[in-house]
């Protein structure tokens, strides 16, 4: 995977979330401050402004730049969050010009731990988490199995929807929708819920 493949998942996500934004906001308007749907949009617009200006010529570079924008241009939660995960993705990658799946799903690894550790939330906390540890899981299973990429990438799309869906019966112990309590049962949680968007988006890059 080069940098052109990592552009296009940057396209596709800044795509599903537009095409999403409204839903996103749903349910955050549900247990959070109805905002999640269209930070997102405003800050994968500007992603897409800052590499179009910027052309990276490394996943790496790219991802590092994908991140630091979110973290200037979102605000809540949620900028910080993703941020960190594209960075800590980005960091991973450092200046190589091809990654591997293996190295993609360590990539995603320390994504996945930059959130945890910014965040401190852990699985059934009802957070971005609950999506995202299943499908880093799902395709560093895949590596180990020598599952094909385009296989192991639907693995982790799966798992991520399966995982956003999970948080509907979960009670928020992280996050705006924690001070809920038990009323944040019964909801899917937002940033989960985009979290799925990224993997798909994922996925759907690579069945191209
Ligand atoms: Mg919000």
């Amino acid at each position: 995977m080069n940098t052109q493949f990592f552009a296009a998942w940057i396209e596709e996500i800044a795509a599903a979330v537009r095409s999403r934004r409204d839903h996103l906001t749903q349910l955050d308007a549900a247990i959070g401050d109805a905002d999640h749907g269209a930070n997102l949009d405003r800050g994968f617009t500007a992603v897409r402004e800052a590499l179009a200006a910027a052309s990276p010529q490394t996943p790496g570079a790219l991802l590092v730049l994908v991140g630091s924008t979110l973290i200037r241009k979102v605000g809540g939660a949620s900028g910080p969050l993703y941020g960190t995960a594209f960075r800590e993705m980005g960091k991973a990658f450092g200046d190589a010009a091809e990654v591997s799946l293996a190295e993609l799903s360590t990539g995603l690894n320390a994504a996945l731990s930059g959130v945890q550790r910014l965040g401190a939330a852990a699985e059934g906390d009802k957070t971005m988490v609950d999506a995202f540890a299943p499908a880093a899981d799902a395709l560093a299973q895949a590596v180990r199995d020598g599952v094909k990429p385009q296989e192991a990438l639907e693995a982790a799309a799966s798992a991520a929807e399966q995982g956003a869906k999970a948080t509907v019966p979960l009670q928020a112990r992280k996050g705006r929708a924690s001070y809920l309590g038990p009323r944040s049962v019964g909801h899917e949680d937002p940033g989960a819920a985009s979290t799925a968007l990224l993997f798909g988006a994922l996925r759907t890059v690579a069945a191209r």
